[in-house]
């Protein structure tokens, strides 16, 4: 069975830009996923701890063969493949962040995977890229996307070139 999933992309440490670019690539070439729709990316404001760097977010739209627990292991995979850069000697933080936002229409509530993604509703830097590329998809138990954005603030995210 084939399955349209979303995923959201963000990172903010180094050539974000490229780096979204080669993991949206890299998923796109795993047996079983097809990468259907991206968004443009959003420049955001740094969330939680806020004397970090502006983020890149982008999402993406694949159709899957994968179940949902092989996605989120391939999620987790390109993750560590792209998600670090070398700072001299040393490995520097992660830098990719890739979220399983949505998988069909499963509600998912297991201990290594909630789907939808459950800080959707509050996240315009989740929203915006989202509704690029899905704004009349209706997420299970939150609503449709476009709504959700028309519902928060979205002060300080501006869509890069
Ligand atoms: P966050 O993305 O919430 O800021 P992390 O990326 O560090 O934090 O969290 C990764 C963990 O979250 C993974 O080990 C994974 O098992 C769990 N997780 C639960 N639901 C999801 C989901 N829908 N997408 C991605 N990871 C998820
Ligand atoms: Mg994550």
């Amino acid at each position: 069975m084939i399955v349209r999933a979303l995923i959201g992309l963000g990172g903010n440490l180094g050539e974000v830009r490229e780096r979204l670019d080669a993991a949206i690539a890299a998923l796109d070439a795993l047996p079983g996923v097809a990468v259907v729709a991206r968004s443009r990316f959003y420049r955001t404001p740094p969330w939680g701890h806020t004397d970090q760097p502006d983020f890149v977010n982008a999402a993406i739209a694949v159709e899957t063969g994968l179940t949902p627990m092989d996605l989120l292991d391939a999620l987790l995979a390109t993750e560590r493949a792209f998600g670090r850069v070398r700072d001299g000697e040393r490995w520097g933080p992660r830098t990719l962040d890739l979220d399983l936002l949505a998988y069909g229409d499963e509600v998912i509530d297991e201990d290594r995977l909630s789907v939808p993604h459950p800080r959707i509703a509050e996240r315009a830097f989740v929203l915006l890229p989202l509704a690029d590329i899905a704004a009349d998809t209706v997420l299970p138990g939150m609503g449709r996307v476009g709504d959700l954005l028309d519902a928060i603030p979205t002060h300080g995210c501006t869509p890069l070139s």
